[in-house]
């Protein structure tokens, strides 16, 4: 066992506080990352403040994590010491059922999430908000050269949240993609939508984004509560990411979706929202969901973002400031990822 410094909720209540944290004796598989950035997630908020109902205390949040592999297992090829890492939100998985076959471990029953689930030696894992991470090394990524740690660390959640849709919906050349909430997920969509060739169009909740929009690849912006224009855009979309983390207007959006559309909700929303049937009944038109992304995929990602030059707008911050970025992420006040700057712990 290791100890590493980090930032934990000790309660849903308050602020974040350093915490000193046990990691795993490194096992034969394992690869050892000294982390040098991790980003804050909207989910790491939703655990902190236990708004899922499954938080376990002490947490440490964070689950897009990047760095430099430390040390490695007798039995990993994979890695090695010195390699450019990452770790998003996925840590271990049963291996054996359908999804894992399929490479979805994402949707495994027995996934473990990177902080707040058993681990394999009955602590709980706990997450990137810290200075050391021991993982399987099946469940680490490769960072590709050109990408900087820090840019890279929001692919991690972000960009693959992002990405596993557009390509499950095969977003390509001729699509015209919405994307909803221009957030973390929100500006890492329109960044890869727009490299895969799409139509990008932004829904935010005011103008305040509009310059960002258009830099980061969009060519259409719409103000959601302009009634005109929400009018005026009906049966345009083939697909709509929604990565509004609140409740939101759910059936004016379906609204927007051409005949066979899909908009799939990646805003973890805990309380229900109503859904008329006419919007989806008039156009077939499908209201989906969508989970981060499996292993592989989130390696193609990687890979495809290194291709492009694409990584995360970040601002980077010191482990002191977490709470108050926390503050800034709940006022939609960030452009478009607080990475916390992993030496400051
Ligand atoms: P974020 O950076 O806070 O972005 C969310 C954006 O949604 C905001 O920037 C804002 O965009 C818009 N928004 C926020 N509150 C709103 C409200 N009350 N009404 C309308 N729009 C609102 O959060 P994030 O990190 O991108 O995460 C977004 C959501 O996705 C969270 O719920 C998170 O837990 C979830 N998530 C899901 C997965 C998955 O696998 N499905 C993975 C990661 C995260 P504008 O300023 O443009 O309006
Ligand atoms: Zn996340
Ligand atoms: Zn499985």
């Amino acid at each position: 066992m290791s100890t590493a410094k980090s930032y934990a909720a000790y309660d849903s209540d308050s602020f974040l506080a350093p915490y000193a944290l046990t990691r795993r004796e490194p096992g034969p598989n394992d690869v050892v990352i000294n982390i040098h950035y991790c980003g804050i997630c909207h989910t790491d908020i939703h655990f902190v403040k236990n708004e899922l109902g499954m938080s376990r205390y002490p947490l440490v949040p964070g689950h897009e994590i990047a760095g430099v592999v430390e040390s490695v297992g007798s039995g990993v090829t994979t890695f090695s010491v010195g390699d450019r890492v990452g770790v998003g939100c996925i840590v271990n998985s049963c291996r054996t059922c359908d999804s894992c076959l399929a490479e979805e471990e994402q949707y495994c029953a027995g996934m473990v999430m990177t902080y707040g689930r058993d681990d394999v030696d009955g602590s709980i894992t706990q997450g990137g908000y810290s200075t050391k991470v021991v993982v399987d090394s099946k469940y680490v990524l490769r960072v590709p050269d050109n990408l900087p740690l820090d840019g890279a660390a929001p692919l991690l959640c972000a960009g693959i949240t992002t990405y596993s849709p557009l390509r499950t919906w095969n977003v390509g050349p001729g699509s015209k993609v919405a994307i909803i909430g221009l957030g973390g997920l929100g500006h890492m969509g329109v960044k890869l939508a727009a490299a895969l060739g799409a139509e990008v169009t932004v829904i935010s909740t005011s103008n305040r984004k509009e310059t960002d929009a258009y830099r980061l690849g969009a060519k259409h912006f719409i103000i959601s509560k302009d009634a005109e224009a929400i009018t005026a855009a009906a049966g345009s979309f083939d697909l709509i990411l929604n990565t509004v983390s609140a409740a939101s207007e759910v059936n004016s959006q379906l609204a927007l979706l051409a005949k066979d559309g899909t908009m799939v909700m990646l805003g973890v929303v805990p309380e229900p929202m109503p859904v008329a049937c006419l919007p989806l009944i008039f156009g077939r038109r499908r209201l989906a969901g969508s989970l981060i992304g499996g292993i592989a995929e989130t390696q193609e990602m990687l890979d495809f973002c290194g291709e492009h030059n694409i990584v995360s707008d970040v601002e980077t911050i010191s482990a002191a400031d977490i709470n108050t970025a926390y503050e800034r992420v709940l006022k939609s006040d960030v452009r478009y990822r607080f990475v916390i700057d992993a030496s400051t712990f």
